[in-house]
């Protein structure tokens, strides 16, 4: 789970991100309206929380932004005043929640798991490439009816890259998202977790699924799905 903590004050966004990664979610950190625009587009967050006092871009027109732009992740706004004027535009906009500042930890953490609990029950279809099946709601994962035991990171890892079935994560993706924005694009750590993955996924199999993308990172297909098709008897 990815959360983007989008707010200005440096002191707040140290404190939100602290206390997030410590209930164990990855936490990703924009410090104004562009720069929260610029990473909400590229990368696939779970969840956004936006601060509606920001520079360049103020939050409600952020959320606007990304709904206009069919970015559909769950948005909690920040309000330092408790006008009902602030929430009903943040609400008008597009987001899911507000909460006003100052708030209490345990209010914020409460909020984003009844979010992301209500996105889970719409969310929990079966992720399948060939014989490889990845369950959201369980967290299992089977490769031909056998299940595969997963660390929490490539668990994440396997299901970044099988929403997008086919299609190139590059490093970056990946970096970003499962290690957050303090990653460090000069690290093996993703082909490491590449080659557990392969180790537990693909070692054994004539059909390997995870493909190296020379040069850019990695995509996980089911190349042979057609030629498999026609040869069924
Ligand atoms: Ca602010």
């Amino acid at each position: 789970m990815t959360i983007l903590v989008v707010e200005d004050e440096v002191k707040i966004t140290r404190f939100i991100k602290k206390g997030l990664e410590m209930e164990h979610y990855t936490v990703d950190v924009a410090y104004d309206g562009q720069e929260a625009l610029d990473k909400a587009e590229i990368n696939n967050y779970d969840l956004i929380i936006l601060d509606i006092l920001l520079p360049k871009i103020d939050g409600v027109e952020v959320c606007r932004k990304l709904r206009e732009d069919k970015v559909e992740t769950p948005i909690i706004m920040l309000t330092a005043k408790d006008t009902i004027d602030d929430r009903i535009k943040g609400l008008d906009a597009g987001a899911d929640d507000y909460l006003v500042k100052p708030f209490a930890f345990g209010e914020l953490v409460a909020r984003i798991r009844a979010l992301l609990r209500r996105e889970k029950t719409v969310n929990t279809t079966k992720l399948q490439v060939g014989d490889l099946i990845l369950d959201p709601a369980t967290h299992e994962v089977f490769r031909n009816g056998k299940e595969v035991q997963l660390s929490s990171k490539e668990y994440r890892l396997l299901d970044y890259m099988m929403r997008r079935p086919g299609h190139v994560c590059t490093r970056t993706m990946i970096g970003e998202h499962i290690w957050g924005y303090n990653f460090k694009d000069d690290s093996n750590v993703i082909d490491v977790y590449i080659s557990y993955l392969r180790r537990k996924i693909d070692s054994g199999f004539n059909r390997k699924l995870i493909h190296t993308v020379r040069d850019v990172g990695y995509k996980i297909q089911d190349k042979s799905a057609n030629n498999h098709l026609n040869n069924k008897k």
